[in-house]
């Protein structure tokens, strides 16, 4: 739903990944469908990350929340029997720090490893997952050169080791797809009335048209193993990677 706001709800995480605590007012309050905030920075799901845990701060009572809904308005959805902000309520919004900076550092990890394998295999992406610091992604690749496990993963961690700056660009939908290594994973993902696209780019190694959150630099993802490459048909390799530090 575009690259500032989900329906009513300013996106504060997309503006900037590292903010983990904000004000905000609460726009709706319901047991069934969720909180909706004027400002939220709860990364809600989507492009194989999943959606932020956190908490609601008001008036000295804590309302947990346990998973997003997107819908016109993106909703909070709270944890089972915790009691609910009411509408027009003042509260501090907090996103749990650990697990989204797992995320984070995941999700930069497998676009690492996205570059790497398209720049030396030439493979495309058909797909991927991730939790915290685990992660799988999907190639076309139709055959497994011998080491090719090893290969992949020395030269992730040279990325990793090279700090390449990851930047954070948005761009009209004409430009974006004008941009020649962006067609090969994102072209068919972005939805025809997506007029801004959000470009992830891990500078000289990969750009993605991408809505999640990433860190700065690829130093911080941390090392890089690739655990186990796996034939799950004609052409499809299934790579799974562990984030370690
Ligand atoms: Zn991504």
């Amino acid at each position: 739903m575009g690259v500032t706001h989900h329906g009513r709800t300013e996106r504060l995480d997309l503006a900037d990944p590292t903010l983990r605590e904000w004000s905000c007012t609460v726009l709706a309050s319901d047991p069934e469908t969720g909180i909706v905030l004027d400002r939220s920075a709860f990364y809600p799901g989507g492009g194989g990350q999943p959606p932020d845990h956190g908490v609601l701060i008001w008036s000295g009572v804590e309302t947990h929340i346990a998973g997003t809904r997107k819908g016109d308005d993106l909703y909070l959805i709270p944890t089972d029997g915790d009691p609910l902000p009411p509408v027009g309520a003042q509260v501090t919004g907090a996103v749990e720090d650990v697990r989204r900076s797992m995320l984070m550092r995941t999700h930069s990890g497998l676009h690492v490893l996205c570059g790497v394998v398209f720049r030396d295999f030439g493979a495309l992406v058909t797909g991927g997952n991730m939790e915290e610091l685990t992660a799988r992604m999907d190639f076309n690749l139709p055959e497994v050169p011998p080491g090719f496990r090893d290969a992949v993963e020395a030269a992730c961690n040279t990325e990793v080791q090279a700090g390449r700056r990851i930047d954070v660009r948005v761009l009209p939908r004409d430009e974006a797809f004008a941009l020649p290594d962006i067609i090969r994973t994102a072209t068919n993902l972005v939805p025809p009335e997506v007029k801004d696209v959000r470009i992830i780019d891990i500078v000289g190694l990969d750009q993605q048209a991408d809505g999640g959150t990433h860190v700065a630099s690829t130093r911080q993802v941390g090392r890089i193993e690739v655990v186990k490459v796996e034939s799950k048909g004609k052409g499809f390799r299934r790579l799974r990677i562990r984030i370690a530090d």
